[in-house]
């Protein structure tokens, strides 16, 4: 697994549609195990993405003094978010007030993205667009910091994820906040191309995962 040679290729892809200057790389190593992670830090890719909170609880005694930044990105239930408060460093997903209030209550003033569900998908996670400035507000007010918006593109040819790229784009412009998560493995030059400022890898970077998708919950 030459992770440090695919790093290299992604970030020449990431050059032909936009500023790799502008882009982090979010390594996302969900279904795989704790040696990953350590590939994507020799690799110098330190921002370090999860999907599950047991999966996170389990791999990170062996790797957090070398000097991962953990953003959760999955689907999280209020009850799993004390577990997680001391090693998540963003949390990409939030989705609702309750889990910014949990988040607020167990890791004060902790950097938060907003993730919004821009195809309408019912299966995805994120809420409606109507209700991302409002949603901000909210976790302002609860003393969070807002980094920026999250989505995860409608499955597809890459293309079909254009316009709900262009909307989270617009999206952040409207509210004021920087960044912009969004863009996988399939779909990254799309969203660079709309102003992605954090794209989150897997299967490039780490080959299919271990794990068949059908136990791989929709985010
Ligand atoms: C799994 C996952 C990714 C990475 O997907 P790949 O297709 O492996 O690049 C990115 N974002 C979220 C929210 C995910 O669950």
């Amino acid at each position: 697994m030459d992770v440090r040679r695919r790093v290299t290729e992604i970030r020449r892809r990431i050059a032909t549609v936009g500023d790799p200057e502008r882009v982090r790389i979010v390594a996302v190593t969900k279904g795989f195990g704790a040696n990953a992670v350590d590939a994507a830090l020799r690799a110098g890719v330190t921002d370090i993405g999860e999907s599950y909170a047991q999966e996170l609880v389990a791999k990170t005694p062996e790797v957090t003094r070398d000097g991962a930044h953990w953003h959760f990105i999955g689907r999280l239930q209020t009850n799993k978010v004390r577990q997680i408060a001391d090693v998540v460093e963003v949390w990409q997903s939030v989705d609702r007030a309750a889990l910014g209030d949990e988040i607020a209550k167990r890791a004060p003033g902790a950097r938060v993205m907003l993730q919004v569900n821009v195809s309408g998908e019912p299966q995805k996670g994120g809420c409606a667009p109507h209700e991302a400035p409002q949603l901000v507000r909210r976790l302002r007010q609860s003393g969070l910091e807002v980094l920026g918006l999250m989505t995860v593109g409608v499955a597809g040819a890459p293309d079909a994820a254009r316009p709900g790229f262009k909307l989270l784009n617009r999206l952040a412009d409207d509210l004021g906040v920087v960044e912009r998560s969004m863009g996988m493995s399939d779909d990254f030059e799309v969203a660079v191309a709309e102003g992605s400022t954090m794209v989150r890898i897997g299967r490039a970077l780490f080959g299919e995962r271990p794990r068949p998708e059908g136990d791989v919950p929709a985010n």
